[in-house]
Formats: structure tokens, sequence, C-alpha cells
């Protein structure tokens, strides 16, 4: 991997906002030829119906990601929440590789494991029963088969339901389960995590539990323990947010939309 990479997420464009889309247009002048590697880290889009869902504003997202792409960086595409149904013909226009979660960043400094964050509000039980059913490939290929007039009434009806839902929960149900980032770290063998959706930023650092796996008392020099970091993106709704990934580590940096 290069060694400037730079990592955005929760943009949730809209054509209701075209302030974001000039903000991302202007990032992406300003970061041409300048980095290696751009992660976009989910909910580029507000909503995404299907590519089948044809629009002004995809089109011009797609000709400055591809244009972007095109000067010499790699970009890397994960689901968000919202846009979980972009799919291989709407990511090839955006010159972009679709890729899963978790996924594993090499870079000079180590290991990072990127992810949206929605999987981390464990404590969303109505939330998680949801994606669960969302991202089953069979609810997905059912879903794209209907018409997009019975597909713009399900997300409505969908944003209705989590806006009723999002005004009632408590503030901390809807944030990170700290257990639930113990476990994917643990499970993937990581100490630094990526990700945005809470639309919390801030760069976390904590004591990580050895999985009791990886804990043989023999190599236990600090009692079963190692420093771990998690750096929350923040969301583009006031502001544009983005983590640089350098030699020096990462840095969450925010920047007016208006320069
Ligand atoms: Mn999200």
């Amino acid at each position: 991997m290069p060694s400037r990479i730079l990592a955005i997420s929760d943009l949730h464009l809209d054509q209701s906002r075209p302030d974001i889309t000039a903000t991302l247009l202007r990032f992406l002048r300003e970061n041409r030829s300048n980095c290696g590697a751009l992660f976009i880290l989910g909910d580029l889009f507000e909503v995404w119906l299907g590519d089948d869902d044809s629009s002004e504003l995809a089109d011009t997202v797609a000709t400055a990601l591809s244009e972007f792409a095109a000067a010499g960086t790699a970009i890397y595409l994960m689901h968000g929440n919202r846009d979980f149904l972009i799919g291989d013909a709407y990511s090839r226009r955006c010159g972009a590789s679709l890729i899963d979660e978790p996924y594993i960043l090499q870079t000079g400094q180590g290991s990072v494991l990127l992810l949206h964050g929605d999987q981390l509000c464990t404590d969303d039980g109505d939330y998680q029963q949801f994606r669960q059913m969302v991202r089953a490939d069979s609810w997905q290929q059912e879903f794209l088969a209907k018409p997009l007039s019975d597909r713009r009434a399900f997300a409505r009806q969908a944003r209705q339901r989590s806006q009723a839902a999002t005004a009632v929960k408590a503030d901390a149900i809807m944030d990170v389960n700290q257990d639930a980032v113990h476990r994917w770290l643990q499970d993937s063998q990581q100490a630094i995590m990526l990700h945005g959706h809470t639309h919390r930023p801030a760069t976390h650092e904590f004591e990580l539990p050895l999985a009791p796996q990886d804990d043989p008392p023999r190599k236990n020099p600090s009692h079963g323990k190692i420093q771990a970091q998690r750096i929350v993106l923040g969301d583009w709704d006031q502001q544009g947010w983005f983590a640089e990934i350098s030699d020096e580590g990462i840095e969450l940096k925010q920047f007016p939309f208006q320069s």
C-alpha cells in the first residue's frame, strides 16, 4: 500500500444537499494524484435503491470518482447501512473496487481494521434485526427485482420508522458497544480500528483485553492487555471529515465546506 491513504465516510450525498456534493468534488480536486488510495467507508449516499436508479447525482459522483481514480488513486468502496445496495455496475462506473467488511488495511504503521461501524452498535437490537434482514442475499435479490416505485416506497417507510425510533432511543444505544469493539478487534487480531456511522468523530485509546486463546500466561507481561485505538470518522453534514493514514500514523481531520 502507498504511504498516504485517505478515508472518508458518511457523506450522505443527496439531491437536497448540493453543498455536500460540491465539497466532495473539491476534496477530490485537492487530493488528486497526491494519495495512493481513497477508502470510502460507507454511506457515501443517503440512500441507494439499486444501480438502475439513475440520477444526475449518481452520474456526477461516478464521473468525479472515476476521474480521480484515473489520475492515479485506487478507490475502495465499502457499503454503509444506507447504500449497501451499491453494486458492481455502479462501482465500476466510479472506477472503484467494492470491498467487504471487515477489511484489513496494511500500512507502514501496521494494520488497521476498517468497518462501516453499524455492526458495532449491538445495543440497538431492533436495528441489528433489520440489518440482518436487509443484508441477506435473498432479500436483496428480491428487493432489486421490484419496480423502483416499490423500492422508493420501502425506503420512505424504513426512514420514517428509523426516525421515529431514533427519537425515543437513548443516546448511548446508538453508539458502539465497547464489548463489540473488543470482539471485532480480537477476532481479527488487530489493535487499531477505523470506522464511521455513529457521527461521533473522535480518537479513542483504550486497553484491549487479549482474547483467551492469545493469552498464555508466559506471554503475558502486560497482564493480558494491549493498547488499542478506535478512530471514528465524522459525517459531512456541517463540515468535511477525513482520516489521513501516513507514516506518522492515523490523523483525523476536518475542513469547512467553503474554502
Ligand atoms: Mn451509517
